[in-house]
């Protein structure tokens, strides 16, 4: 039963690489880095080296190729590097009969790991069959070399080498792999669709914005069919000339701003002037919020405010912040939504006040992290990806609801000068 217990707490340590990218990557729209994985992978070897299965002192068995082998797998050379020089430290420190055979079974498996996440790597469709091998070499080697260095010892408790070493490294090795596997190509599938949340929602913003580039249109064939008769005197035709011009420059605007937000992001982060950037959002959004019976407010009390940010990303998060408050409203008749832009020391503050639906608590609590959504055609990205934005550029997101009142977001984004 001692083994039991050994080998259980082993297997537990063997998960905290999974259970930290759990917790740590859970609302966060970037998958893994290579430091992540060093640092648990250091964790997870410190804790299983610290908690060993031994039935003598010095000798002690314990996850670390393992963990090794999955560093380097996720981490690369880098990881193993950093976990080969914290073994050996450690290993030190413990000292003990054992240290010898520990040094030389852990170069052999410390190549090996290198060579399998390399083929690993290569080698897609191979994985479980590699996974499985390297469960499989990384018990043995241990046992055999054991033999050869510690005989003695090894024939005492032969049936504790013969048991716990293979048990707890191969089902070490597949349950960190395969979990950590099932994680990460979720997290993959996660970031598609987030991707798909942005252009889903400029589509839903684009389905009302043909509506009004229609408008212009038939203004302008009015005119151009008054200007075709020849009574018409010199001065009206003109008059009628300038008002098509007018038209057809709004509708040019209005579509260069639809295709700037739509534009797959690759700009990098710029100065942004706030006030004209959340107008230009605010015409772009106005059909979407006419659609609904929804009027669409904006005040600002500074006529320049400057910021640092990524200019797609930016109308992206307006975008999403403001569409909600419309889709809010939509419940009364007398929708109404208003945005306020003031500077508050080194901050541009953004108010979006809308008198809709509101939230309970709960959900106010829930906001940001990922699906959470309450309507029915809802994905629960836009915040999700908003609220990491803002964060993104040192910002914040304060936000005050009540049920069947209304709600109010503020932005805070700081300043460039
Ligand atoms: P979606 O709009 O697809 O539901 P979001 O991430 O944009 O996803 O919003 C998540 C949820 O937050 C919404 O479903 C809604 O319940 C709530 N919410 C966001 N903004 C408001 C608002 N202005 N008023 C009331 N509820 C809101
Ligand atoms: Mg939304």
């Amino acid at each position: 039963m001692l083994y039991v217990k050994d080998i259980l707490l082993q297997l537990l340590f063997a998960l905290t690489p999974f259970v930290l990218y759990t917790i740590y990557y859970r609302d966060k729209a970037v998958n893994y880095s290579k430091q992540f994985i060093t640092i648990t992978c250091m964790i997870c070897l410190f804790m299983s080296m610290t908690f060993p299965a031994s039935v003598q002192n010095g000798i002690i068995f314990d996850i670390r190729y393992v963990i090794m082998f999955f560093g380097m797998l996720y981490g690369g050379m880098t990881t193993g590097v950093f976990l080969l020089v914290e073994f050996l430290i450690y290993r030190l420190l413990i000292g003990g009969q054992g240290l010898v055979s520990a040094i030389i079974i852990l170069s052999i498996t410390f190549t090996l790991s290198a060579l399998l996440s390399v083929l690993y790597r290569r080698l897609s469709e191979y994985r479980k069959l590699i996974t499985f091998f390297a469960g499989i070499i990384f018990s043995i080697i241990p046992i055999v070399t054991m033999f050869g260095t510690e005989y003695q010892y090894t024939i005492q408790h032969l049936k504790f080498n013969i048991l716990v070493m293979p048990v707890q490294n191969f089902l070490g090795i597949w349950i960190l792999i395969s979990l950590f596997n099932k994680a990460v190509s979720d997290k993959e599938l996660y970031l598609r669709y987030l991707q798909s949340e942005k252009s889903e929602t400029i589509a839903h913003v684009a389905a009302s914005l043909a509506h009004e580039v229609r408008n212009p249109l038939t203004a302008v064939m009015g005119f151009l069919k008054l200007l075709k008769d020849d009574s018409i005197t010199r001065e009206k035709s003109r008059k009628y000339i300038d008002i098509c011009l007018e038209e057809i420059k709004r509708t040019e605007v209005i579509l260069s701003e639809y295709l700037a937000i739509a534009k797959p992001n690759h700009s990098m982060v710029e100065k942004i002037e706030l006030v004209q950037q959340i107008y230009s959002i605010v015409d772009i959004i106005t059909p979407y919020a006419n659609m609904n019976n929804v009027s669409l407010e904006m005040q600002h009390s500074e006529d320049k405010i400057y910021v640092s940010a990524n200019p797609t990303e930016i109308k992206q998060l307006f975008i999403n912040f403001i569409k909600n408050a419309i889709e809010a409203c939509t419940v009364h008749a007398t929708g109404n939504v208003s945005i306020r832009i003031e500077r508050q020391s080194k901050y541009a503050i953004i108010t979006i006040n809308d008198n809709g639906v509101g939230m309970s608590n709960e959900q106010m609590e829930r906001l940001g992290s990922i699906y959470f959504s309450t309507k029915s055609k809802g994905t629960g990205l836009g915040l999700t990806l908003s609220y990491q934005l803002i964060r993104s550029m040192n910002g914040n997101v304060t936000v005050r609801s009540k049920s069947e009142e209304g709600t109010e977001f503020i932005l805070s984004i700081p300043l460039t000068d």
